[in-house]
């Protein structure tokens, strides 16, 4: 073998191979370059004639072959076959190398057909057969048009397989994307179609003279004409209103420049009144295409919304309420930040107390406003859910009812706001609860009071009297027992019968109270007792309903039993008293009676002892020594002192038995205190002391009787000087003042004596007191003086009252009723304070 191989460039192979691969090409070249020896074929120098014939023949041929022979079906195939095995050096891998395995993974597809052809049976053929290979380093999906047909061999027995094949991938896709396309086209134009049909464009072409070419079946519909009067005309002809308009104009324009054009157009004429939407495309051929759509109804329609928007705004302009459009506006991170006014009704303004808002921001507007109001209208445009809320702005001081609402899409951010301010409203709402707060109290207060008050009280409705309330001190009268929606006679039996029933009746029939004192009711105190007398002041009121007309009573009182016991006895004991005080008052008339026939009895022979003493001083009787004459000094001076006493206690006894009579008549005053004056001014001398009279004008006068009247000053002015040591002084003075039943004369009597202690101050107007009884030895009296005098002066209608400080002196006032004339403002200057 050694020596057939051929002295060749070819370090593999050797002559034989060289001959049957002699040629150009790469598949040649590499065939000669294989070891053939190395496979099931054995060297190719021991290959049949007619494999290397079918060799030969395909590695010439120009259109793809390929070979598998012998039993492990070597491969072998030509240069055009060579580049369906893509880049890299695969081709090269594929030359001599088993079929099984090197189309490993098709081999379940192939395998079949070529055990086929080798079972000699029929060739195989198949036409864009998709085989997949690996090829360029992956498994690419590859469409082969190829046909196994069987090899013979020298004897005519199968020997192989011969592949006639054309890769056929990038036509398959071509024709596929191509059908694809055509599919889509397709469904395009019948999508088009069916767009174009629903919605019912009208149509027609033009040619460059604007003569009609074409009309779809719309217009034909629409237009009402038939096809073959439009056809040939031109668009003037046919459509003449169009003529002049800015249709006209637009069409023209279209035609001369070639361009689309779209507007829209009211047709008026030939009894059409269209609004229109146009879309005027060029053709190929020079002309135009129209379409058209009537949008008539749309346009009416947006002229009707346009109206009812215009009364809209009318009425959002005169409304109370406020009324604004704003829109929200955004920061760079696509946050609100703020909101713009871009409508604003008059209201606006009385509702916010802002002005002329409209194209500025709120925060502008309103610096410190709240986040609330951005982030709550942000939320609206954003969701498109209406809002209703009410909430208070500090920024504004105000607190509002707002409704707002999304107006437009959601990409406008805009937002319609109608919104009232509530603020006085909320603050009479919150008087309001404070008020009914308040008035729950006092009711509450009230109820307590009904509840607890000493005084009974019970409401009855109706004719039959039924219990509707009952307080406590209802129920501890009768004895707590059930009454709430009883008939009072069912809840109170005992009472049946005692004459409540007339009286019950009568107020609810006249209307007229019933009022009444110490009514005896027999009542059982505790349930089942015996009933017992009780006495109360009642009254029933009546209840009037709506028109007036008595629909209940109320009946209210005090249990006055106890009470009522108790004045018996107080009238019982006041009658017991006053008969004692007649027996004292007759016993005390018979005493000063008694007394005053006794003072006459005594005063007789005291007069008598006084003119026997004094005939004896005169020595009628005959001469007397000087130690008779002081005895009967003595004797005389007891008599006078008898006799004072005598004439007091007489005094006395007329006054308090009542038998004084007052001679009353307008005195005047200047008069009784100069004589008075006269009558004391002696003594005052004989003592040392000072006598002061106030000058009086002579119409001043008192209403007294004058004679008791000056009794009683000159027993003042005794007093006075008696009480009075050497150097005091002693005054008259007198003041004119006024009370309820008219002027008063008052006339004062003051000392600047001893004094009278304040505690002794009232008893000394008692008769027999007298105030120190060591005084009294060396100033004479009887205690009667003040007695009488008080007497006499209530006698008159007037006082007699006393003011001391003792050691520093008295003061003793008589109050008369002033006399007619003189003015009292007049004279109340002439009141001169003491000067003591
Ligand atoms: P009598 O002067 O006869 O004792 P009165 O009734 O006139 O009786 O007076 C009662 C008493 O009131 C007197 O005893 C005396 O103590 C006191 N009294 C009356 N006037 C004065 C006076 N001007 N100053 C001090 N004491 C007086």
């Amino acid at each position: 073998m050694t020596d057939l191989r051929p002295t060749s460039t070819s370090s593999q192979g050797d002559e034989a191979t060289d001959l049957l691969f002699a040629g150009p090409g790469e598949m040649r070249a590499i065939c000669r370059e294989f070891d053939w020896s190395t496979t099931s074929l054995g060297p190719v120098s021991t290959w049949s004639r007619s494999l290397c014939n079918s060799i030969r023949t395909i590695m010439a041929a120009r259109c793809p072959a390929f070979l598998w022979v012998g039993p492990d079906l070597v491969q072998i195939f030509n240069d055009a076959y060579r580049p369906s095995l893509g880049e890299g050096d695969r081709h090269v891998q594929a030359v001599g190398a088993k079929g099984a395995v090197f189309w490993a993974e098709i081999w379940p597809i192939i395998g079949p057909q070529i055990a086929q052809v080798l079972a000699g049976g029929e060739a195989t053929w198949n036409e864009d057969q998709l085989v997949p290979i690996t090829r360029n380093g992956r498994v690419e999906d590859v469409y082969w048009t190829y046909g196994y047909s069987a090899l013979f061999d020298d004897d005519g027995a199968i020997d192989g397989v011969l592949v006639l094949c054309q890769e056929t991938t990038s036509r398959v896709l071509a024709e596929r994307e191509q059908a694809r396309l055509t599919e889509e086209t397709a469904r395009a134009d019948r999508r088009a179609a069916r767009i174009l049909e629903q919605v019912g464009d009208e149509h027609l072409t033009m040619d460059a003279d604007f003569r009609i070419l074409s009309v779809n079946d719309s217009a034909v519909r629409n237009l009402g004409m038939p096809r073959e009067t439009l056809i040939g005309r031109t668009h003037w002809d046919a459509f003449p209103a169009s003529v002049g308009t800015a249709a006209e104009t637009q069409y023209r324009r279209a035609m001369r420049n070639r361009e689309e054009t779209h507007f829209a157009h009211r047709y008026v004429g030939e009894g059409y009144d269209r609004h229109l939407e146009i879309d005027v495309y060029p053709t190929d051929d020079g002309g135009l295409a129209l379409f058209w759509r009537e949008v008539t109804a749309r346009v009416q329609a947006e002229q009707a919304l346009e109206e009812i928007g215009a009364r809209y705004r009318t009425l959002l302009a005169s409304i109370d309420t406020g009324f604004a459009i704003l829109e929200v506006l955004y920061d760079g991170d696509k946050r609100a930040n703020d909101y713009r006014f871009l409508e604003a009704n008059a209201s606006f303004s009385l509702q916010t107390g802002l002005q002329n808002v409209v194209g500025h921001t709120a925060r502008a507007m309103v610096p410190d406003l709240e986040r609330f109001w951005i982030d709550t209208y942000a939320a609206v445009a954003e969701s498109g859910v209406p809002t209703r809320f009410q909430h208070g702005s500090d920024a504004m001081g105000r607190f509002f009812d707002v409704f707002a609402l999304r107006i437009g899409d959601a990409s406008e951010h805009r937002v319609a706001v109608l919104f009232s301010d509530i603020s006085a409203a909320r603050a009479a709402a919150r008087e309001r609860d404070r008020l009914i707060e308040t008035l729950a109290v006092e009711r509450a207060q009230l109820a307590d009071v009904f509840r607890q008050t000493p005084a009974f009280i019970a409401v009855l409705e109706g004719p039959e009297h039924v219990f509707r309330l009952v307080n406590d001190a209802y129920y501890q009268l009768v004895g707590h027992r059930a009454m709430i929606g009883l008939p009072v006679f069912e809840a109170l039996p005992e009472v049946r019968g005692q004459g409540f029933d007339v009286l019950l009746d009568g107020v609810l029939a006249t209307g007229e109270p019933f009022i009444g004192q110490s009514v005896p009711v027999m009542l059982a105190r505790t349930p089942g007792a015996p009933p017992e007398q009780r006495l109360v002041d009642l009254t029933y009121t009546p209840m009037t309903g709506v028109g007036g007309v008595p629909t209940g009573i109320i009946a209210h009182g005090v249990d006055v039993t106890e009470q009522a016991l108790a004045r018996r006895e107080i009238e019982r004991l006041l009658a017991e008293s006053e008969s004692a005080r007649a027996e004292a008052i007759a016993a005390n008339r018979a005493k000063a009676e008694f007394l005053a026939v006794m003072s006459h009895e005594l005063r007789t022979p005291l007069n008598a002892i006084d003119g026997y003493a004094e005939l004896m001083e005169l020595g009628i009787r005959g001469p007397i020594s000087d130690e008779q004459r002081v005895d009967l000094a003595r004797i005389r001076k007891s008599q006078k002192h008898l006799l004072g006493l005598i004439n007091g206690v007489l005094n006395y006894a007329q006054v308090e038995a009542g038998a004084v009579h007052y001679d009353l008549e307008t005195v005047p005053l200047d008069e009784v205190l100069a004589t008075c004056e006269a009558l004391v001014t002696p003594q005052t001398r004989k003592h040392g002391l000072t006598l002061r009279r106030q000058p009086c004008d002579p119409s001043i006068t008192v209403h007294a009787d004058r004679e008791k009247l000056q009794q009683i000053v000159l027993n003042l002015l005794s007093n006075a000087i008696k009480f009075t040591d050497g150097s005091g002084r002693i005054e008259m003075r007198w003041v004119r003042t006024q009370d309820s039943r008219g002027p008063v004369v008052q006339i004062k009597v003051a000392d600047t004596g001893i004094g009278i202690a304040s505690n002794q101050l009232a008893r000394i107007f008692e008769p027999f007191v007298q105030v120190d009884a060591e005084l009294t030895r060396t100033r004479e009296g009887t205690g009667l003086g003040l007695a009488i005098s008080r007497d006499l002066a209530r006698g008159m209608g007037g006082e007699l009252t006393a003011e001391s400080t003792i050691g520093a002196g008295s003061t003793f006032t008589l109050s008369l009723r002033g006399g007619m004339g003189g003015a009292v403002g007049a004279t109340l200057a002439a009141d001169v304070r003491p000067s003591l």
